[in-house]
């Protein structure tokens, strides 16, 4: 059933109604995607809402944001997906809002969708601590194709306008990237660019030499991936300095501003010039679990980055047929602490719930609880290191990069991807080189071209 509430019910264009159980799932992210397939054997109709029209495998982006992969590449339509389900339709469309005592969700444009369950699995979106306003333009983060691109376009326009300028200085910041946060997308990230600097491009260029490109991951604690075990941190930041990758380890960033970055160390500020700076240093959960909490009258149901918070079943307290999954539940587990916002997670819970409503609707509500079953977690670094960590296990170097390669091909969605980004994978390792570096999107500002120009060396 989809109402318009703005318009008369008889001229809405998409009405249906039935008496089947109604599942609505908000997100076809890796939660909401493995609820919906959870439910394929339900009596019940399920809809999921999307406000993109495809499944986006985030952990490749980086892949994309330096030009090793296409975005078709890591993205699959949610309607191909789930074109043999025949219980579940997807809808294209942006929820802004709920209205729990009707029980219906609310759309962008005011139409409304009826649910008898509802699982919200919106995720979470780039956190800039506050300077949002300020610092989201001048530094994007990593979270969907558009994001990916835009920093293709910066990162590849800074080599075109250094090639450009006889500005010596001027070169020198174009060729500097600097990467907030040390995480696993930021040492990805860092990673991928020192390849693509000084290994993919090097012969590309007459002016200038992209292999004294500077990639400089600013990192706020002690160690790069200190959630990890610190040996393999420290063979990551190893690897990652092997690159060519500098990482300031202990410095806090304070400004960032077109031309260059402040950045704090010991006490001392510090400016670095450059036009190319990519954010990785923190997430928050999407504006929908606020949403729910206030629809729910109890705001105090979000923590301090926006999670929803969630029983043993992932369902909000108090409303026992709605469910938050991923990124934006925020799951507890022992002394206090909540479930990271990783896909393991997010799949491992959208498949709970989806089993949950099925066993439901067949009779009685199960009581078993969630049980997140860690099978441990990796990064790469560059096209042939990974760090990997599952329990006692801990590995470095190519063997775990060989496991994260494969782990990362099984989880993508659809048979053609897996099969175009292993070939495209043994490609760029063979050759070293980034097919993909296409310069896309909003023109690059470069003041005046013409006055840029130098002859080439
Ligand atoms: C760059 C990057 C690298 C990562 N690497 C790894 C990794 O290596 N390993 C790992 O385990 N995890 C990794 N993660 C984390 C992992 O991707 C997330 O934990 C996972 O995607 C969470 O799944 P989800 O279903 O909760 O949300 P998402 O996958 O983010 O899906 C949310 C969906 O909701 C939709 N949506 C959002 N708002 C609305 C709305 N208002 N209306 C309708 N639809 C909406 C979105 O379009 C999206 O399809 C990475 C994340 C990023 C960004």
């Amino acid at each position: 059933m989809w109402n318009n509430s703005s318009e008369n019910s008889s001229q809405s264009n998409i009405v249906q109604h039935s008496t089947k159980t109604q599942v609505v799932v908000i997100g076809g992210g890796f939660a909401g995607m493995s609820c919906v397939r959870a439910l394929r054997r339900a009596d019940v109709e399920v809809k999921l809402i999307d406000r993109r029209n495809f499944h986006l495998f985030q952990p490749l982006l980086y892949q994309v944001a330096s030009g090793g992969l296409s975005p078709a590449n890591i993205a699959a339509p949610l309607r191909s997906i789930f074109r043999r389900q025949k219980n579940a339709q997807v809808l294209l469309g942006a929820v802004a809002d709920f209205d729990l005592t009707t029980r219906n969700v609310i759309l962008e444009d005011q139409s409304t969708i009826p649910f008898d369950y509802l699982v919200v699995a919106t995720g979470s979106t780039h956190h800039y601590f506050g300077k949002d306003a300020e610092w989201e333009q001048l530094a994007p983060g990593l979270k969907t194709i558009e994001d990916a691109t835009e920093i293709r376009r910066r990162v590849l326009s800074a080599f075109e306008e250094a090639e450009r300028t006889d500005d010596l200085e001027k070169r020198s910041s174009l060729l500097t990237f600097v990467v907030v946060g040390g995480g696993p997308t930021g040492v990805e990230m860092a990673g991928a660019i020192c390849e693509l600097a000084h290994q993919s491009m090097k012969n590309d260029f007459r002016s200038i030499d992209p292999g004294k490109a500077r990639v400089v991951l600013i990192e706020n604690s002690k160690l790069i991936l200190d959630r990890y075990h610190a040996t393999l941190s420290a063979a990551a930041a190893r690897d990652l300095t092997n690159l060519g990758a500098e990482i300031w380890n202990e410095t806090r960033l304070m400004e960032i501003k077109p031309d260059h970055v402040i950045v704090s160390h010991a006490g001392e500020s510090k400016r670095l010039d450059t036009h190319t700076v990519i954010w990785a240093a923190g997430v928050k959960a999407s504006l929908l679990g606020k949403k729910l909490a206030e629809a729910m009258h109890s705001p105090d149901q979000v923590d301090r980055s926006g999670r929803v918070a969630v029983d043993s079943q992932c369902a909000v307290v108090g409303h026992p047929n709605i469910f938050v999954t991923g990124d934006l539940a925020a799951f507890s587990v022992a002394d206090g602490k909540t479930l990271p916002g990783v896909a393991p997670v997010a799949v491992q819970q959208g498949d709970f719930v989806g089993n949950l409503i099925a066993k439901s609707i067949r009779g009685s509500r199960p009581t078993k609880p969630f049980k997140y079953w860690d099978k441990g977690n990796m990064a790469t670094i560059g096209r042939s290191h990974a760090i990997l960590e599952a329990g006692k296990i801990r590995m470095t170097g190519r063997l775990a990069w060989f496991a994260w390669l494969f782990i990362h091909i099984m989880y993508l969605a659809r048979f053609e991807n897996r099969m175009l980004v292993l070939f495209q994978w043994f490609w760029n390792y063979s050759t070293r080189n980034r097919t993909a570096r296409l310069i896309t999107g909003a023109r690059n500002e470069i003041a005046n071209p013409i006055e840029n120009v130098t002859s080439p060396r």
